[in-house]
């Protein structure tokens, strides 16, 4: 375990600037949001809370050119590859679903692989929670334990960092002079506050009374005819901002698009939440009802995925929950249907 004081953060990251585009979450009102890492250092905040886009959207674009003028070359990129920092637990569950889809199978995506493969990941204990967080409800702690090349410990005159990768070590190799041992004291301190962090989660949990994942086995099935569907669905205005918020949803559009004499194809994200989202040719749609939809996007996450990748589809991230203009609860949904045994 090492540490590294705040002024020697911001030289290393203006170091990695050199080979990496380095993006850093930034404040703004009650808001916390990536911004790219230039010399203004001021409202910064590593530690905190998760921001508010989640980190798939560094990895699969909400809109990106995928192949030009009909060739199967892989349009060349010319930006550098990015170093994220302060991404949390969270969000880094979010690789499990994403890495499923996009590497894991036959069909592999070489704009998501080159992505993962290149990019550094400076992730980040939450050092607060807010009143959406449940993560701990879905196994998950509000610190990273995998998934990063260096992780950082916020305390009150910088950080301990952890290493978690071989990429990770090969930074702190080469930026040697920035960092020092950690010593008992300090590593005292990362564990009282990730134990006060966790204090927090607990409180949100039982204040919501949100089941815990050990008793979602069996519930999409046990309540796929019941009524909750229509009802929950009643105030959903079809605006697709719970999937399109949410670190684990990747469904994507493909179309062509001309411009003068280019032809490009194109990937959007999509959302499983809109009515045209599963129409087929002829007008064929087999879940025509808002009901449906909702119905299979819990499907998915709590069902189809624990089915095939034995893992639930959610981190506890929240953000649905702040998102959804309807006002339908993700923590509401899961304990209605896990009343209904
Ligand atoms: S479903 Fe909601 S709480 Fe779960 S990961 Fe997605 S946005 Fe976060
Ligand atoms: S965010 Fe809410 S209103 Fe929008 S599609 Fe999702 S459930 Fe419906």
């Amino acid at each position: 375990m090492y540490y590294i004081s705040q002024p020697n953060l911001l030289q290393l990251l203006a170091q990695l600037k050199e080979d990496y585009q380095v993006f850093v979450p930034v404040k703004s009102g009650e808001q916390r949001y990536y911004k790219e890492y230039t010399d203004a250092a001021g409202d910064i905040v590593i530690g905190e809370v998760r921001p508010f886009e989640p980190l798939k959207a560094f990895f699969v674009r909400a809109r990106e050119i995928v192949a030009e003028d009909f060739k199967s070359d892989i349009p060349a990129r010319t930006s550098k590859p990015l170093a994220i920092v302060g991404v949390k637990a969270c969000d880094l569950k979010g690789f499990k679903i994403q890495d499923f889809v996009f590497s894991d199978h036959d069909y592999q995506d070489p704009f998501y692989i080159n992505n993962r493969q290149t990019n550094l990941i400076i992730s980040a204990d939450c050092t607060l929670a807010i009143k959406t967080c449940f993560c701990l409800a879905l196994g998950l702690k509000p610190y990273p334990q995998e998934d990063f090349d260096l992780n950082l410990s916020p305390i009150e005159t910088g950080f301990l960092v952890e290493v978690g990768s071989e990429k990770g070590q090969l930074i702190i190799n080469k930026f040697y002079s920035l960092f020092e041992n950690a010593g008992k004291d300090l590593i005292n301190v990362k564990d009282e506050q990730r134990f006060r962090v966790i204090k927090e989660v607990e409180n949100n949990i039982k204040a919501e009374d949100i089941p815990q994942q050990d008793e979602f086995t069996g519930m999409i099935e046990r309540n796929y005819e019941a009524k909750l569907w229509e009802e929950e669905a009643k105030t959903c205005v079809e605006c697709g901002a719970c999937n399109t918020i949410c670190p684990t949803c990747h469904c994507f559009l493909l179309y062509d698009q001309k411009h003068r004499k280019r032809s490009s194809r194109l990937r959007i994200w999509d959302s499983c939440m809109l009515k045209d989202f599963a129409r087929v040719a002829g007008g064929a749609n087999p879940r025509p009802k808002l009901w449906m939809r909702l119905r299979n996007r819990f499907e998915k996450k709590f069902d189809f995925f624990p089915k095939v990748a034995r893992i639930y589809a959610c981190t506890g991230c929240g953000r649905c929950i702040w998102a959804c203009p309807a006002k339908i609860d993700i923590r509401r949904v899961l304990k209605k249907l896990t009343e209904n045994v």
